[in-house]
């Protein structure tokens, strides 16, 4: 067996989208109904992907909003960002194309992977952003695009491993799309 390979992901977006809640699903197959907003915490979780182990790092953040400024944390080795907005809210829509604009001045234009995940698609009769708009937004990143819920553990676990088979493509083992 090969050792497990660590990657550390930041996962990112306005405050409420589900940030904690799709974190903890995935590592700890749970839905916490109220997790302290205000704490960054990384949290760690082993996943198999194509026969490979590998040790993920998460990096929880607090959030932020169109002023926050970037800790240089968020741009030191980081493999992998997920960017998460709420399809109940467009103020988050909006907040995840400024945080996006902002992350990019901050890494430099270099090819890192991004997954754009809209979230609580449990709650349908809410939605004020498209799954449209969405997929819209990534295809002009070059993103990978989600929707889920964490609520549900609908598609959770997908957005983890299509992160790792981006960071794997861009590292250039595994063949283009
Ligand atoms: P964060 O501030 O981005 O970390 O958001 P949290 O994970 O703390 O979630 C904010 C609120 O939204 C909490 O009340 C969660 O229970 C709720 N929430 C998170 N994800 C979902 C989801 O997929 N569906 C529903 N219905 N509620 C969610
Ligand atoms: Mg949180």
């Amino acid at each position: 067996m090969p050792p497990p390979r660590e990657r550390k992901l930041a996962i990112m977006g306005y405050r409420s989208v589900g940030k904690s809640s799709i974190t903890i699903q995935f590592v700890d197959n749970q839905f916490v109904e109220s997790y302290d907003p205000t704490i960054e915490n990384t949290f760690t979780r082993q996943i198999k992907v194509l026969n490979q182990e590998y040790k993920l790092n998460i990096v929880d953040t607090a959030g932020q909003d169109e002023y926050s400024l970037f800790p240089v944390s968020y741009s030191l080795d980081i493999h992998g960002y997920i960017l998460v907005y709420s399809v109940t809210s467009a103020k988050s829509f909006e907040v995840v194309k400024v945080i996006y604009d902002k992350l990019l001045d901050m890494v430099g234009r270099i090819k890192i992977p991004i997954v754009l995940v809209g979230n609580k698609t449990d709650l349908h009769m809410h939605r004020k952003v498209t799954t449209d708009e969405g997929q819209k937004l990534a295809q002009t990143w070059n993103a990978i695009f989600l929707e889920t819920s964490a609520k549900d553990n609908l598609d959770v676990q997908e957005i983890f491993k299509k992160v790792i088979l981006e960071m794997e493509r861009q590292d250039g083992n595994l063949p283009e799309e």
